[in-house]
């Protein structure tokens, strides 16, 4: 039978361990506090905001939202980005995408102080990403899918796995997590030929590409035993939320299926309250 992988145990689990080190930190006087900085009021950003927020509070972090205007100068913007970053009661740092059409030349990642970078963008995290060291921050997608992977005991070392888009956010560090930890990946994207027969021969499938259930049968192997994976997060023509991945189509093709909501989309959250925690465990260790 077709195991439905939710990301709920895994955040139950989680939160109390969060709750735990937080409270260890505040007792040797230091608080984890995010900063996310907005500009403009994308309502998607908002809602965002308000899950990161209530998570924070939930275990025991504080929150702080610096909210811009749509037409907030880039001397304000950069300004707004350093002054947290040298603000000591701030440890983590998180810029809320997207910014508005004029600021969106800026390199973003590269300004944020790489000690509070609970994005993992940041061309440090990325280096350490590249040469295997994992030192810094892992990105928050690719982190809640191998929290997934370890929480449902799915193991990766030796497996073919196949991940379908390359962006920065998901399907390029995604590529190199894994290859790091021994899996042999296929990293597939809009010009790839004859998607449905690399797919076919994945031992594991991923998805971010952001088309409302495209992925169907018709891209499974026939023995039934594939693990899938959908990051995508759309509207399908109901205006409901729904991932990549055909669900309904795909249940019973396979061995098991994160759900479209309910799946990877809160694990990211997760991640990324869990670099925050990282952040200043780090802080603190380096003050003594
Ligand atoms: P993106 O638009 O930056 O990249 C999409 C990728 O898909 C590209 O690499 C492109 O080459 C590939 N692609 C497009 N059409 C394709 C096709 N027909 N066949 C194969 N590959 C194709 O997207 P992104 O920012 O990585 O987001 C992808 C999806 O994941 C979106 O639905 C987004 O909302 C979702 N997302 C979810 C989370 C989460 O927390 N669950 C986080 C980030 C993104």
């Amino acid at each position: 039978m077709t195991k439905v992988l939710y990301a709920k145990p895994i955040i139950e689990e989680s939160k109390l361990k969060l709750a735990q080190k937080t409270a260890n930190l505040k007792k040797r006087g230091f608080t984890p506090k995010m900063c996310v900085i907005l500009v403009g009021n994308n309502p998607a950003s908002l809602l965002y905001i308000k899950n990161k927020k209530a998570f924070c509070e939930e275990v025991g972090a504080e929150f702080e939202l610096i909210h811009l205007d749509e037409d907030t100068t880039e001397q304000t913007f950069i300004e707004q980005i350093e002054k947290v970053n040298t603000d000591k009661s701030i440890t983590g740092l998180f810029v809320q995408l997207p910014v508005s059409k004029h600021l969106k030349h800026i390199d973003i990642s590269n300004l944020v102080n790489p000690e509070k970078d609970v994005d993992g963008f940041h061309a440090n995290s990325s280096l350490d990403l590249y040469r295997n060291t994992e030192k810094s921050f892992i990105p928050c997608t690719p982190k809640g899918i191998l929290n997934l992977l370890n929480h449902y005991e799915i193991s990766i070392p030796g497996k073919n796995i196949v991940i379908i888009g390359r962006s920065y956010i998901v399907g390029k560090p995604l590529s190199l997590l894994l290859s790091n930890r021994d899996a042999t990946v296929t990293l597939c994207h809009s010009k790839t030929i004859n998607l449905k027969e690399i797919t076919k021969n994945a031992d594991i499938i991923i998805s971010a590409v952001g088309i409302p259930k495209y992925l169907d049968s018709n891209y499974l192997s026939k023995a039934g035993n594939q693990i899938l994976i959908d990051v995508g997060i759309n509207k399908d023509v109901n205006n409901k939320t729904c991932g990549d991945i055909d669900f309904e189509n795909v249940k019973n093709h396979v061995a098991a299926i994160t759900p479209v909501p309910g799946g990877i989309g809160p694990l990211t959250v997760n991640s990324l309250i869990e670099n925050l925690i990282l952040a200043t465990e780090k802080i603190s260790s380096k003050k003594g």
